[in-house]
């Protein structure tokens, strides 16, 4: 290199590799591309998901390194990191639907995940029928020629319904449709879906899995070497592929989500039970309660523990849901969960406004409910903070 004049020296700049020794933490391969020896090899790696990497949008070794974290957790075969929670679901429903294809899916969903479906029935010719998270005889009745997939939630948003995953995945097998499960609430420390017979598992790593609020992402889990192939291109093609620094803070976050989940859920616990008995409220959900109608099957799918998130009905309806919002002081008003810091949310204003009254009735969620995410602060702290908001 030292006949090269300095313009030149100072672009290309020595790696000097790394021989005798390793990184203990995952290094962050800022690049967005990578150079060959051998075009060769370059020319056989640009197809397949497992050649040498190539360019950022198809493979970067910070990113496969939460895909294998995320997979290896969940106990699939392989996965595919995306941008955000909302990417990984697209990569899934536009990467296996068709125009005339059908799906089932459970009547509450996430908010983004129910209007991306009204958008393919509105302009990609799909059709959907809904059917309870815990019904198979409604799944097998509604499933026809032309049905491809369904689509369930581990833990369903406010309401905390627990999908019955082994029932519901079950028919889907015996028909020869393929189970979609997104694990966001629940996360893989709780409950594991491909262990339940779920084909692929998908997460916004938004929330519990990075848990520290600092990064937007998502991944979809695999139980399959071919759906991997299938869906890799696609993702490639569509372009969902994410930032290595925001993998890399996933990768950190997750290496103490275990202890993380067990303060998430001590703390919805502790809250949920206190709130059950406060006159200022009407109900409490949290699967955890035996009062819950999830209860049961809970017990048996979230063994770990019931998650971290709740909600809770106000006597005094919209007016007192708004006045305890303005008056939280530890927990902050604001949307998204599963980070460290303590989150509530009015769902009938926020992050549910675009349902119907009808339809917000249907999903259980009243004019006073009140979503909390528990974060992980000293129980104590946060139970004074709800109990002087409702007073
Ligand atoms: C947040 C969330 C999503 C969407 O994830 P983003 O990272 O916001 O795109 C999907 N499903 C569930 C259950 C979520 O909580």
């Amino acid at each position: 290199m030292s006949e090269l004049r300095p313009e030149t020296r100072a672009v290309h700049v020595p790696q000097p590799p790394i021989e005798g020794s390793r990184p203990i933490s995952v290094p962050i391969y800022q690049t967005s591309g990578f150079t060959f020896d051998d075009p060769a090899v370059m020319a056989e790696s640009m197809g397949r998901p497992d050649g040498a990497y190539v360019y950022g949008r198809y493979s970067n070794p910070t990113v496969r390194s939460l895909e294998l974290a995320v997979a290896g957790l969940e106990g699939g075969a392989h996965g595919i990191a995306t941008g955000s929670g909302m990417g990984a679901i697209n990569v899934v429903l536009f990467g296996l639907l068709k125009p005339g294809d059908h799906l089932v899916a459970q009547r509450s969903l996430y908010g983004g995940t129910a209007a991306m479906i009204n958008e393919l029935v509105a302009r990609f010719g799909i059709t959907v029928t809904y059917v309870p998270e815990n019904d198979p005889a409604a799944l097998r009745a509604a499933v026809r020629p032309e049905t491809r997939l369904v689509y369930l939630e581990t833990i369903s948003n406010p309401m905390t319904l627990v999908a019955d995953l082994p029932a519901m995945c079950e028919v889907a097998r015996d028909l020869g449709i393929l189970s979609v499960v997104d694990n966001t609430f629940a996360t893989p420390l709780l409950c594991r879906p491909i262990e339940h017979g779920a084909d692929i598992v998908v997460h916004s790593t938004t929330k519990y899995l990075s848990g520290h609020t600092d990064v937007v992402g998502g991944v979809v889990v695999l139980s399959g070497r071919e759906l991997y192939d299938e869906l890799w291109h696609f993702a490639i093609e569509l372009g969902a592929s994410p930032d290595p620094f925001a993998s890399w803070l996933t990768l950190r976050g997750m290496q103490t989500l275990a202890l993380r989940m067990r303060r998430h859920c001590d703390n919805a616990h502790h809250l949920a039970t206190r709130l059950a008995e406060h006159p200022a409220v009407t109900a409490v959900h949290w699967p955890g309660l035996a009062t819950h109608p999830s209860h049961e099957l809970a017990g048996k799918l979230l063994p770990g523990g019931f998650g971290g998130v709740f909600s809770f009905d106000l006597a005094g309806g919209r007016a007192a849901g708004e006045k305890f919002m303005s008056s939280v002081r530890v927990a902050l008003l604001a949307p998204s969960l599963g980070g460290v810091e303590t989150l509530v949310l009015h769902p009938a204003s926020t992050s549910h406004r675009s349902l119907a009254p009808e339809e917000l009735r249907r999903s259980g969620i009243g004019e006073g409910t009140v979503r909390v995410a528990a974060g992980i602060e000293h129980p104590d702290d946060l139970w004074a903070d709800l109990s002087q908001a409702l007073a």
